[in-house]
């Protein structure tokens, strides 16, 4: 079970691991887009570590509405309203739970999913974040209808996410600053892809 403070700790493990990512993230960026999604994502997270720097009383639902909040206001890429949306309607998902089990573990990432598509209305096969986080949610609701646990929700989404964002790569880019690329972008990763493997994996390595 995942409480407030886990959670918590789950997040700031997360703003860890961009921060070791961050120059891999920008130089994705780089080949196809304008090469900062990994300082961008940097300052989105390491914002929210400074938020949750002090623990407070907040339900998971704040803490998600604070992050959105804070993404908005701190980041000045395209990365930065599509996370607000995201982890706005993550948390507006698990908004009755005070603890996540693995059906609102689920649910909540299908909500960071669903933020990111309303958002940017962009569909599977655009060579977008959003490749990587459909498939990601596929998987970890097949994992929970086949009785899976947390940690196996997460594991069967970060492979997902994985599978998806190596599916980037060898697709033409329809959106963003990479789409001016046309056929150019194949062969090339979409960074906001990778970014969003990374936030998975993380997830899942927490609760192992
Ligand atoms: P910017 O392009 O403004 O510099 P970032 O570099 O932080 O922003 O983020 C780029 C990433 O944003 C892309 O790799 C892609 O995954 C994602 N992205 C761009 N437009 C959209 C969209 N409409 N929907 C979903 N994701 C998008
Ligand atoms: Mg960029
Ligand atoms: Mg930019």
């Amino acid at each position: 079970i995942i409480t407030p403070e886990r959670f918590r700790t789950m997040m700031l493990a997360v703003a860890d691991a961009i921060f070791a990512n961050r120059d891999w993230l920008s130089e994705l960026d780089g080949v196809i887009g304008d090469g900062d999604h990994g300082v961008t994502m940097d300052i989105g997270f390491a914002a929210v570590r400074q938020g949750f720097d002090t623990p407070r009383d907040e339900t998971i639902t704040q803490m998600c509405d604070r992050m959105g909040k804070v993404f908005l206001d701190a980041v000045g890429a395209s990365s930065g309203p599509l996370y607000a949306s995201a982890f706005q309607s993550a948390g507006a998902a698990v908004s009755d739970r005070l603890n996540l089990d693995a059906a609102a573990m689920v649910a909540w990432i299908e909500g960071l999913s669903d933020g990111i598509v309303a958002r940017g209305g962009a569909c599977v096969g655009e060579k977008t974040m959003v490749d990587a986080y459909v498939p990601a949610v596929n998987a970890a609701k097949a994992a929970l209808g086949a009785g899976a646990d947390i940690t196996d929700c997460l594991n069967a989404a970060t492979i997902g996410a994985k599978e998806g964002r190596d599916y980037t790569a060898t697709i033409e880019s329809k959106r963003g600053r990479s789409k001016k690329l046309g056929d150019r972008s194949i062969g090339h990763m979409d960074p906001g892809a990778a970014s969003a493997h990374v936030i998975l994996a993380t997830l899942q390595k927490a609760v192992s």
